[in-house]
């Protein structure tokens, strides 16, 4: 050994880099982003990634050798090793954090890895060598082993650099990689061909049928179900309703009589020919915003496109988008994860074809290596990626442009786990680390990006007309107060409601209503003592699911069957409080027993595809009404919608946050916003306790800027952000006692060094959580002060806490600009 080293980082939460010594060839292979096996522990087995080379051995322990080199080039580049290091700096999160939340697992096999066959694969035996045949024999006798178990079979201490080939050959797989296998479907539908669709020429057609009773009569049913529906007609519709056989119709599509063609349900990959259409010309407002970012660009700035609802900000992205690539740049275009739809990503696919690359958490190991390898290869296919916001993640050569659409979103916040970044924030300084522009886009942008506009850090760009000149959605603002009181609601809905829904479906249009709770019903109450079932193992109350006759915990997975009577007094006085997307659901099928009713939540869109499927079929009409959540809000095109009814705007204005009137306006604007996105003026009728409230007014008069110098004069007054920076700090343990305890030592240290900006500790709304009990502190730092030294303040009291020893085991959570 003659003194190399390297220092890796480790996939787990240590403070510091670790050292291992490398041999002489070790040392002429490896270069900083390549990945080597690693033991760690006892018996611990790791993927670690290389970050510098050198010969000075670790000082508090003898440095272990490393097992393998697994890579013959760099994975990851400088520049994410940049972007990784501001991440744990800036989140206050360990680097092994990052990579582990950067990186496919697959690229991350360690010991604990689950293993299994991939039962889809089609394996040649002789093709395999003998260590690859040992373990794919294991797997058919035993479904799921551990790495470390395939280590004692082959009885050798490092196998990930084999079960990395048989992971490149597609014949194991990882378990957490486990997904759902979907087909899609061709549903086929049929239309009268195109010189039979007028009146007078039907007449002469069924003349000449005369002689064919039966192809007459299927094409009258055909034009009696457009007539009634106003929708494509389904071949197996048309099947029924005539009572012909398909060789019939058959007949007809023959004869040119009938046209026949197909919706393809799933349209993620692209099967085009290479044939792009070319863009769309910018109307001459898009086109004055176009310039202005480009100017803005030049200036050196990141850049708002706040464009209303429908205006074509995504034209003009696709606009930017050409530029860049003919500049031969990586493009990245970020979305919220539940605006990722195939519409979007169709719509980009027919510009630019097979350039455009797609990164999601739902897609399985293999296509998500593959988009990594295209991208550090900097190749062709993966040019654009369109990704929610672990697609920042990637190894970008030169990202010329990144693109943040929907930007005000709080899911571009990661939650849990660590890294707890803001992916807007964070690829504003990617941008920089490349060189690169960054683009934010919103119809109703948050009121940090807009404040950066206003003290000039932010170029700002703007579209105040919707495309083709369609009109805002007419507002209206129902009062179920009034309604309530002179008992004319029925159900939930007002009268003006079902006037506007009644009318909608016989103009053949179809309806969005929209009522942010899951479930039938948030509580149910006994109605002589008022208990109300709460869950064991967390502190709220359950949910009560009428469909699966349940009640269900919307925090962990507790749920138990519908009791009939008060599990406290015994009474059977039983009371549903509160309402939820399924209670409104089953109010519609008693109203409108014709209408086709869709439900689009947490429930109904579960699985890969889940969510696909309900917009595919709202989009191909098969659905009139759909009732969802805020799902509802992400971005999405319908044609045919032409009225959203918003259930109840008072739970959105209640919420016990600071952002619940930013938000409020937000969700709003954005579901009203999917109403008359064509010609015809839409329309959108909210119901709510207090017709008077500002954020309800501002947003039926489209009054982004009122209600912005409102938030902002709001949230000066109460020092919080865009004009100072919170932390919001977690403590988390199974006993109260000691929680609390900790809790308050915490923020008392706090207090002496920042007073009054720290407030509580106090318990969140729900405050137990799968049986651990949580304590928020919130730290206030002002915009002048400095952020690295008040981080450096709060690790300093981190570390005197570790060393007490009764407050051991308490977690401690760090959330920097907490949303
Ligand atoms: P936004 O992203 O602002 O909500 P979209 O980009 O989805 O708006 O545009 C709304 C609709 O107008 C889309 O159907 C789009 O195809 C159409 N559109 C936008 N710009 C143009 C254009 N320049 N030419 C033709 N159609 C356009
Ligand atoms: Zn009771
Ligand atoms: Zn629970």
């Amino acid at each position: 050994m003659d003194n190399n080293f390297i220092d890796v980082i480790l996939p787990i939460p240590l403070e510091k880099l670790f050292t291992y010594s490398i041999s002489d060839a070790g040392a002429a292979l490896l270069r900083p982003g390549m990945r080597v096996a690693v033991p760690f522990g006892k018996s611990k087995i790791y993927t670690a990634l290389v970050i510098k080379l050198h010969r000075t051995p670790p000082i508090a322990y003898e440095a272990k050798e490393i097992d393998q080199i697994l890579d013959e080039s760099p994975l990851v580049t400088p520049i994410q090793i940049q972007f990784w290091q501001w991440l744990a700096e800036y989140y206050m999160c360990s680097l092994g954090e990052v990579f582990r939340a950067a990186v496919p697992s697959v690229m991350l096999l360690e010991s604990e890895t689950l293993i299994l066959r991939n039962q889809s694969a089609v394996i040649e035996e002789d093709t395999l060598n003998d260590d690859e045949f040992l373990i794919f024999e294991a797997l058919q006798h035993q479904s799921i082993l551990r790495v470390g178990e395939i280590s004692d079979i082959l009885g050798k201490k490092n196998v990930i650099p084999i079960l990395n080939r048989l992971l490149q050959k597609n014949i194991i797989i990882i378990k957490e990689e486990v997904y759902e296998q979907y087909r899609p479907k061709l549903i086929k539908y049929v239309q009268l061909g195109k010189d039979h669709t007028s009146e007078e020429n039907l007449e002469a057609l069924l003349n000449s049928l005369s002689r064919a009773p039966k192809q007459s009569q299927v094409v009258l049913s055909l034009f009696q179900l457009q007539a009634t529906t106003k929708k494509p007609v389904k071949l197996s519709d048309l099947e029924k309703e005539s009572g012909s056989s398909s060789a019939v119709i058959k007949a007809l599509i023959d004869k040119e009589i009938l046209e026949e063609h197909f919706i393809r349900v799933d349209r993620v990959v692209y099967e085009g020919d290479g044939e792009h259409s070319p863009l769309k010309s910018l109307n001459e407002y898009q086109q004055t915003a176009f310039q202005d970012i480009k100017d803005s660009f030049d200036a050196g700035k990141v850049t708002l496109l706040h464009g209303v609802t429908s205006s074509g900000k995504t034209e003009v992205y696709v606009k930017l988008i050409e530029e860049f690539i003919k500049m031969d740049k990586q493009v990245l275009y970020l979305l919220p994860e539940i605006a990722l739809t195939t519409q979007l990503i169709a719509r980009l696919q027919t510009y630019f074809g097979e350039k455009v690359a797609v990164y999601h958490s739902k897609y399985n190991a293999q296509e998500r290596v593959e988009v990594w390898n295209n991208v550090l290869g900097k190749e062709a296919r993966a040019q654009i990626v369109l990704g929610a916001r672990s697609a920042m993640f990637l190894p970008f050569r030169d990202l010329g442009l990144i693109i943040v659409d929907e930007e005000h979103e709080s899911s571009f916040k990661q939650y849990d786990p660590a890294p707890r970044y803001h992916a807007r924030d964070a690829a504003i300084v990617l941008g920089n680390l490349h060189g690169g522009k960054v683009l934010l886009g919103s119809a109703t942008p948050s009121v940090e990006s807009y404040y950066n506009v206003r003290i000039s850090k932010y170029g700002y760009a703007q579209i105040q007309r919707r495309f083709g000149d369609v009109l805002m959605p007419l507002m209206e603002l129902v009062d179920i107060k009034e309604q309530t009181r002179k008992k004319r609601m029925k159900g939930h809905f007002s009268e003006r409601l079902l006037e506007e829904i009644t009318e909608t479906l016989e103009n053949g249009e179809q309806v969005i209503l929209f009522q942010n709770r899951r479930g039938y019903a948030p509580i149910l109450e006994c109605t002589t003592c008022g208990h109300a079932p709460q869950c064991p193992n967390c502190d709220v109350s359950l949910t009560y699911h009428q469909l699966r006759k349940q009640l269900r915990c919307h925090y962990c997975s507790y749920h138990i069957a519908i009791q009939n009577s008060c599990q406290a007094c015994g009474s059977n006085t039983l009371n549903t409080k509160g309402f939820g997307t399924e209670q409104i659901e089953q109010e519609l099928h008693t109203l409108f027993p014709n209408a086709m009713v869709g439900r689009m939540d947490l429930d109904t869109t579960r699985g890969k595809y889940g969510y696909e499927k309900i917009i595919t079929s709202f989009e191909q009409q098969e659905i009139d009404i759909l009732v969802g959540t805020q799902m509802l809000t992400k971005g999405l095109d319908f044609r045919n919608v032409n009225l959203v009814g918003i259930m109840n705007a008072d739970t959105l204005l209640n919420f016990p946050d600071y952002r619940a009137h930013e938000r409020s306006f937000q969700l709003l604007t954005q579901v009203a916003g999917r109403a008359g996105r064509t010609k015809k003026r839409g329309k959108v009728i909210i119901q709510t306790y207090n017709p008077d409230h500002r954020i309800l007014q501002q947003v039926t008069t489209h009054d982004y800027l009122e209600m912005f110098n409102e938030q902002l004069y709001e949230r000066e007054q109460y020092k919080y952000p865009p004009g100072n920076r919170i932390i919001k700090i977690t403590f988390k343990h199974r006993d109260y006692n000691k929680l609390n305890e900790a809790a308050e030592w915490f923020s008392k240290s706090l207090r002496m060094g920042f007073g009054e900006m720290v407030l509580g500790p106090e318990y969140p709304p729900v405050a137990r959580i799968r049986n651990q009990y949580l304590k928020h502190v919130l730290l206030k730092i002002n915009r002048d002060h400095s952020l690295i030294r008040t981080k450096n303040s709060i690790k300093k009291i981190e570390r005197s806490f570790n060393a007490i020893s009764n407050y051991r085991g308490v977690r401690i959570i760090y959330n920097v600009d907490h949303i």
